[in-house]
């Protein structure tokens, strides 16, 4: 018999067709309301797998699910996940490593650029009739080319950052990461630095490490004052590795030149939030991976996870935390 699984998030349907060949399932299919815990936790009863995005998965959701053996995230980050709990149930915790790596690289790069020419701001100076005179140094940004970036978070994304940065922007590289990566010192001529180094030299410091214990406020005011005041910060990570109150002031009182974020403490970013007021800062909506193609490769990677697990077998993307502690 083919095994169940439950889809909390509407998917394509070529991602559907594939699981329909391999397994029954049901999917949440409102775009705009999440999964009630209530109707997920009655799914998971019976589920051998489920797909689950930004659904927090704790032991109260899976405290039921006595046969469960997957749960797919269509995402890389995976702070969402209890760990100690999918390791406690013996339930795989699976995500979307590589298929997304350009597509987030050509985001950041992009949120980078416009924070730093101000692009953002400019588009809506031009857009709202104001350029009724030839700018002046009032709207002049900093260059890009010949800076220094610094990456806190030299992973897969890091890598592709490098590449653009490099051979693109002729940029000096250093990196801060919980392990050296030798190869990309040597392939790239990349110097490894200590976080508080890499804050008082780079021109541009750019977060893109997960969300854990260790990183959660990894950037706060003492952080913030140690940066050039012509810097700029870019956070591809997630909101809560920068203490957003700090930031605030540190954009407020001009102690950085700006910022460009993608991911913030709570999302969708509330209205009233203090960065709407802010004009040194780009926002962009969680979008990173965002483009058709790349968002149906991490579907289809993540079905392939869902699958596989709820046929009894390893999937190919367990998180690591949980292959270190021998789950697979
Ligand atoms: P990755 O390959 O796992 O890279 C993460 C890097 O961070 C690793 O090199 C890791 O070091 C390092 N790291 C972990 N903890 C650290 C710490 N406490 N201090 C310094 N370095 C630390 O992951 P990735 O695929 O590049 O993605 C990185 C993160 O980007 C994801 O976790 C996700 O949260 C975020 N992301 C956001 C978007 C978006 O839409 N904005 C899209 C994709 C990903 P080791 O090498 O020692 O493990």
């Amino acid at each position: 018999m083919k095994p169940y699984v439950y889809i909390g998030h509407p998917i394509e349907k070529e991602t559907e067709a594939y699981i329909a060949k391999h397994c029954h399932y049901k999917i949440w299919n409102e775009e705009n309301e999440k999964v009630p815990e209530v109707v997920l936790k009655q799914e998971l009863k019976h589920a051998d797998g489920a797909m689950l995005t930004a659904t927090k998965v704790t032991d109260e959701i899976v405290r039921d699910a006595n046969q469960l053996k997957v749960i797919s995230t269509v995402s890389v980050g995976y702070d969402q996940f209890d760990v100690d709990v999918l390791s406690k149930h013996g339930i795989y915790g699976t995500h979307t490593p590589y298929v997304l790596d350009d597509t987030v690289a050509d985001l950041i790069f992009g949120i980078l650029l416009s924070a730093s020419r101000r692009i953002g701001e400019l588009h809506h100076y031009v857009k709202k009739g104001k350029w009724t005179i030839e700018p002046d140094s009032a709207f002049y940004g900093q260059d890009v080319h010949h800076k220094t970036l610094g990456i806190v978070g030299m992973g897969r994304i890091g890598e592709k950052i490098v590449r653009r940065a490099k051979l693109g922007f002729e940029m000096d590289i250093v990196y801060h990461n919980r392990s050296r990566k030798p190869e990309i010192e040597e392939q790239y001529d990349v110097s490894y630095v200590e976080l508080e180094e890499l804050l008082k030299t780079a021109d541009f410091v750019l977060l893109m490490v997960p969300l854990t214990d260790e990183t959660v406020k990894l950037i706060g005011a003492n952080e913030l004052s140690l940066m050039k005041s012509t810097a700029v910060l870019i956070n591809g990570a997630r909101g809560p590795v920068i203490d957003e109150g700090a930031l605030v002031q540190a954009l407020k009182n001009k102690d950085i030149f700006s910022a460009a974020l993608d991911v913030f403490e709570t999302e969708p970013l509330p209205s009233d939030h203090p960065f709407l007021q802010l004009d040194n800062v780009t926002l962009t909506p969680h979008i990173g991976s965002a483009t058709l193609a790349t968002t149906r490769a991490m579907e289809m990677r993540a079905a392939e996870n869902v699958v596989q697990g709820a046929l009894g077998n390893v999937p190919r993307d367990v998180i690591p935390e949980l292959k270190s502690r021998n789950r697979v």
